[in-house]
């Protein structure tokens, strides 16, 4: 497989009034062409900071990459773009699609225009030309009448029809990479499942390579091929699917599959919620990030950061529960079936 994308030791701060708040702490990951990974985490784990510094929407200041990080797509660094680069990149080789596709979209310009103009500006087509491909786009996202479709606003759409709007205009300059950042999460369940029926779709159809950023393990089953699990700004397990969701080797890991709602819930069981907050970034624990809410937790895990150990080829975790001389201890059977 060749390599598309390359995060090496990726670190992204923000300067405060309070301080050096460490959004990215250390996160490396690959993404092969026309792979799909998921970044999975709670709010705040630093999973949109990850994301949006490979597209180049870190504002910078207040937010600092730091200088040893390095995010090689291709083989070449982007942080080394120069802005005329960043801007050949962004569109043509890499598109993102947000949570709230109504404010992605420009309310006051018509569909058409919306999506023809990246491929005026990208790929140099005339307008006339531009409009056609809109057509053919939204086609491609199964929306129906899209010759009338393409002259109307993004009010006259639902809110699904937005997201396959935005998917038409992300996907419009045939990039090789789409970062999708909880691409489902302002849309109701049954939207939510033909949006991502969509991306599934296309992602085979068309050979893009996906980066989907979640926080819900849920969505992710049927879509993604790998997933890396982002804690307090760093990975802390990676592995295919199957390997995280029937072997899972961190106890976050655990707790993340434990809140996935369950279609039947046996016995009257309820809902399981991670107890306790992540930590604060302003001033991170030296030792293990997830120490406060592991039941599994030793004295070693609050002293030292643990060191990563590999469970298969594919399947990377971050615990002192794999260390050879801890206690054996069975995660899978953590885990509520
Ligand atoms: Fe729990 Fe220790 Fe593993 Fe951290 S390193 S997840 S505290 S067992």
């Amino acid at each position: 497989m060749i390599k598309l994308l390359e995060v090496k030791n990726l670190k992204v701060s923000f300067n405060t009034y309070a301080g050096e708040v460490q959004a990215v702490r250390g996160v490396s990951f690959y993404l092969n062409k026309g792979d799909s990974l998921a970044i999975v985490g709670e709010s705040g784990c630093g999973k949109t900071v990850t994301s949006k510094t490979i597209i180049g929407l870190i504002d910078t200041p207040p937010g600092e990459i730091k200088e040893d990080s390095e995010i090689l797509f291709n083989g070449e660094d982007v942080l080394k773009f120069s802005q005329k680069e960043w801007q050949h990149y962004r569109g043509r080789d890499v598109s993102m699609i947000f949570q709230d596709p109504m404010t992605s979209l420009n309310p006051t310009m018509k569909i058409g225009n919306q999506i023809a103009e990246s491929l005026m500006i990208h790929r140099g087509m005339a307008k006339a030309e531009a409009l056609q491909e809109a057509i053919k786009m939204l086609e491609v996202v199964n929306i129906p009448n899209a010759t009338e479709r393409i002259r109307q606003y993004p009010h006259q759409f639902s809110g699904g029809m937005r997201q396959r709007v935005m998917i038409a205009i992300s996907l419009a300059c045939n990039p090789q990479l789409l970062i999708a950042d909880e691409p489902t999460t302002a849309l109701d369940v049954t939207i939510q499942a033909q949006i991502m029926d969509l991306l599934k779709e296309l992602q085979s159809k068309l050979g893009t390579a996906i980066i989907m950023i979640t926080h819900d393990l849920g969505v992710v089953a049927g879509m993604a091929k790998r997933i890396a699990v982002m804690y307090a700004g760093k990975i802390i397990e990676t592995g295919l699917v199957d390997e995280l969701f029937e072997d899972p080797k961190h106890p976050y890991t655990v707790s993340l599959l434990n809140a996935v709602p369950k279609l039947e819930l046996k016995n009257k069981e309820k809902l399981v919620s991670i107890q306790g907050t992540p930590p604060d970034l302003l001033a991170p624990p030296k030792g293990c990030s997830f120490a406060s809410r592991c039941k599994y937790c030793m004295k070693i895990c609050k002293i030292k950061y643990p060191e990563a150990s590999w469970i298969s080829d594919t399947h990377e975790v971050t615990c002192w529960l794999q260390h050879p001389s801890s206690p054996k201890i069975n995660l899978a059977e953590d885990i509520r079936r």
